[in-house]
């Protein structure tokens, strides 16, 4: 059997990485390893020549400001990221990131923030910030635990997949319970936590489909959850 092996592109870890988004990257790297699996994370900051072979892709939230000093370099890479996406490449992008894996983030200083459209979705900002302990319930996931912290409300097209309905909490607009977006192997969520520490089964499904893309099989190897499953136990009982 040959070793298997992942290559994963964190994206703009400098402008876009707060709220321990970091630790995305983290969980996926020693979860690949404990399914055998060898992996390395590589870096892409602005200027810098995008990687070859990558199979996963992971993206963090950041403020209005970091999200306009990326804007312009996020454009440079739209068309690879849009080939990846459409080549079935897993990419989990949270917050500030989901907002400009849409069209546009319009800030509540008016400034418009070109997005690179792989999801069909609009992002307003606005004069409330939708804070605090948040659930989402996804039909592929289960339950999804998570802290949302965000002024920008998206709005969805009538044919964009959801990732899950809102059940505490404010999710993508706090108007119409939807929360997050997906398209192909792309997930878009405001879910910062960090997102995957507490919900491993999504980490595993990146590792999957990234896995299944790339040699046509994946073998889990059974994990002990349950540190995981006490993290999310407690923080789903925590007031939002
Ligand atoms: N700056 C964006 C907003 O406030 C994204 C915030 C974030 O990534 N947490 O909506």
């Amino acid at each position: 059997m040959t070793q298997k092996s992942l290559r994963i592109l964190q994206l703009y870890p400098r402008d876009m990485n707060i709220y321990g988004d970091w630790g995305n990257t983290l969980t996926v790297l020693r979860r690949a390893e404990r399914h055998g699996i060898s992996a390395e994370v590589i870096d892409y900051n602005p200027g810098d020549e995008f990687p070859k072979d990558i199979d996963i892709v992971i993206g963090g939230g950041g403020q209005d400001s970091g999200q306009l000093k990326i804007q312009d370099d996020l454009q440079q890479l739209a068309p690879t990221l849009r080939e990846l996406a459409e080549d079935n490449v897993p990419m989990l992008a949270i917050c500030g990131l989901y907002q400009l894996f849409g069209h546009f983030f319009k800030t509540k200083d008016g400034d418009m923030i070109k997005g690179i459209g792989i999801l069909d979705i609009e992002t307003y900002g606005s004069n409330e910030r939708l804070i605090g302990n948040i659930i989402t319930h996804s039909e592929r996931f289960g339950d999804i635990v998570g802290y949302e912290n965000h002024s920008g409300l998206t709005y969805l097209a009538d044919t964009t997949q959801l990732l899950g309905t809102v059940t505490k909490g404010a999710g993508n607009n706090g108007k119409d319970h939807t929360e997050g977006a997906c398209f192909n192997n792309v997930i878009g969520t405001y879910l910062h936590g960090s997102l995957l520490p507490k919900n491993p089964v999504i980490a595993d499904w990146l590792i999957e489909q990234a896995c299944m893309r790339k040699y046509g099989e994946f073998t889990p190897a059974d994990i002990d959850d349950s540190l995981a499953q006490h993290a999310r136990e407690t923080a789903m009982n925590r007031p939002r």
